[in-house]
């Protein structure tokens, strides 16, 4: 377990990050010592990214007076959270998005500097390839986050904009979002992880629902 303060925030690095982020960068398929180098690259470029992200949220949160922030990196990406934090519905709209956007901002910049470096030549190399990896990995993250499934950032964003009463339409867009993104990235891009996150919120979604409709429960 990894621990430092960034910006004032103290920062946990769970063991499942970086095991997350050596499976997406292909640790399994690596065969010699050659091929570790991209999966380190990658792990490292996905660590900072995801760490933007994080940031992002926390300072919003702070922004909305919100003290005692601590940011997690965890096997689930990351975690954001703020002891006792209420929040209006604009607030909650605005934490969930900061995070996807600054994220992405930081991916594009990368990218324009990539773009401008190529023009005077001194883009690629191991700094070359990391910098891909971080512009991949920030935007493919912060896209898949604004998928309005809850509890990704953009359900937590649609929950802000439809309210505490519309709860049940919130966690049907849910269910039917989290089943369509996961069946096309499946059939698109043939990957496993994601479509079974998918799933996983998919389920939690039609519970939470079934609990909405009958909050008195079965019993
Ligand atoms: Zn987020």
């Amino acid at each position: 377990m990894i621990r430092f303060r960034l910006f004032g925030f103290p920062v946990t690095v769970e063991p499942w990050h970086w095991a997350i982020l050596a499976f997406l960068g292909g640790a399994l398929s690596v065969r010699d010592s050659e091929q570790l180098l991209p999966v380190l690259l990658f792990m490292v470029a996905g660590f900072v990214s995801v760490l933007i992200h994080e940031l992002g949220h926390a300072l919003t949160m702070r922004l909305f007076g919100c003290r005692h922030i601590a940011i997690v990196l965890n096997g689930f990406g990351g975690i954001a959270v703020s002891k006792g934090a209420r929040f209006t519905r604009g607030q909650q709209i605005l934490v969930s998005l900061a995070g996807p956007f600054l994220q992405a901002a930081c991916g594009l910049l990368v990218l324009a500097a990539l773009i401008i470096g190529d023009e005077v030549g001194w883009t690629g190399g191991t700094v070359g390839l990391m910098s891909d990896f971080f512009i991949y990995v920030s935007l493919a993250w912060a896209i898949l986050n604004l998928i309005p499934v809850y509890p990704l950032d953009g359900g937590q964003a649609l929950n802000g904009v439809l309210g505490p009463l519309r709860i049940e339409l919130t966690l049907r867009i849910s269910m039917i979002a989290a089943i369509v993104a996961g069946a096309g990235i499946f059939f698109v891009f043939k990957s496993i992880l994601f479509p079974m996150f998918m799933v996983f919120f998919a389920i939690e979604n039609y519970k939470a629902l079934k609990r909405v409709q009958s909050p008195s429960g079965p019993w």
